[in-house]
């Protein structure tokens, strides 16, 4: 047996701390202690994390933190399980505003082992599971926003018995156990242990007939269509949270909320850096050389861009406000367009001596390397 530490040096608050402080002081620690952000030694932020959770689900709930301050450690343990320590305390508002998620802090706890699986967990009044849904979109769809069908199989409540769970014309009955109260106690030397009853999971009754079609789980599951719209600058790893389309909770428990993890397709034209985007535009050497006028594509349709005479290969011109929408909704980001000058790979009889030409006025020496394998390349081009 461990001795545990107390929970108020665990959250570092007095015995007279306020309800909001000692949510201030958990938020802290929680942001410091949350195991995605301690990859390198995940195992000792996870028993961290449990310890600080465990402190905060306690001191948070005014009628377990006064059991606490009056029997202290030993007598506590001995009232509540773990479980019943956890049930009811409220993280998922926390860990929203942290950005944590919902689900995260489930399946955290899960794989902690705090509660067992989730098939042994009581079926009383719960709220739904969070969603995951990967969905994937163009980049000009990420650009314009978009509004899309997508289907998420989900648990719903059952219409057969409206989620009850009991054949229709029966009723749940009174847990013969724990006689309705949910709770069985029992004599150890002096205390009185109360425990969740075994056999009713805490609910106080039972459904001894259950309903054919959820097999008394109150939920079945069915491929719901949910149309979401996506805001214009959405980008890969951007998650949109659809309030309430996750999945049924049990017994009139709230829904769960949809979370939609966008990743946006490479495109063939464009290459995205955060709001502005680089596209690659080939100009003529002969254009490059004397400037010209050229068509660049962009998300909205082509543009006509100034090349100056002199443009050397990679040199990288800017269109204002031609990029991504920024997701916040001001302003936009700029284009980028690098010019590729392409040399031919093959020449004409006639462009050679032109070409030769005007080596000659530059005072160009082509050697005679150079001529052969010219007159090399165009033998196996023409065949000659
Ligand atoms: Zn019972
Ligand atoms: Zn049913």
């Amino acid at each position: 047996m461990t001795t545990k530490r107390d929970y108020y040096e665990i959250l570092g608050v007095g015995k007279s701390a306020s309800a909001e402080e000692i949510k201030k002081a958990y938020r802290q620690l929680a942001l410091k202690h949350h195991p995605d952000r301690n990859q390198g030694n995940k195992k000792e932020a996870e028993e961290k994390f449990k310890e600080i959770s465990e402190a905060y689900a306690v001191l948070s709930d005014p009628q377990k933190r006064s059991v606490y301050d009056q029997v202290g450690h030993a007598g506590f343990d001995q009232r509540y399980t773990t479980e019943d320590i956890f049930r009811g305390a409220d993280f998922s508002s926390i860990f929203e505003d942290l950005g944590f998620g919902g689900s995260l802090f489930e399946d955290l706890f899960e794989g902690m082992g705090l509660f067992g699986s989730r098939s042994q967990r009581r079926s009383g009044p719960s709220a739904g599971r969070n969603l995951g849904y990967e969905l994937e979109i163009t980049l000009r769809e990420a650009a314009s926003g978009v509004e899309k069908t997508i289907h998420v199989p989900r648990l719903e409540t059952c219409n057969s018995c409206s989620g009850e769970g009991t054949k229709a014309g029966t009723k749940r009955k009174n847990c013969p156990r724990c006689q309705g109260r949910g709770q069985v106690v029992s004599q150890a030397g002096f205390f009185s242990i109360a425990q969740t009853c075994p056999q009713c999971r805490g609910e106080g009754s039972l459904i001894t007939d259950p309903c054919t079609a959820c097999r008394g789980e109150g939920r079945v599951e069915v491929d719901r269509k949910i149309r979401v719209k996506i805001p214009p600058g959405v980008d890969t790893g951007s998650r949109l949270r659809i309030s309430g389309e996750g999945g049924a909770g049990t017994r009139s428990g709230r829904r769960g909320d949809l979370y939609v993890s966008i990743a946006v397709q490479p495109d063939k034209v464009f290459e995205r850096h955060g709001d502005h985007l680089l596209c690659e535009l080939p100009v003529g050497f002969v254009q490059a050389t004397l400037g010209t006028e050229a068509e660049v594509p962009t998300l909205d349709g082509k543009v006509r861009m100034k090349i100056p005479p002199g443009t050397p290969s990679g040199k990288i011109f800017r269109l204002k406000g031609r990029g991504i929408p920024s997701l916040d909704g001001y302003g936009r980001g700029d284009q980028h367009v690098r010019v590729v000058v392409s040399i031919p790979t093959h020449v004409t009889e006639e462009e050679k001596r032109l070409l030769l030409e005007y080596a000659r006025l530059r005072g160009e020496a082509v050697n005679s390397h150079n001529d052969s394998f010219v007159q090399k390349v165009k033998r196996t081009f023409k065949g000659g």
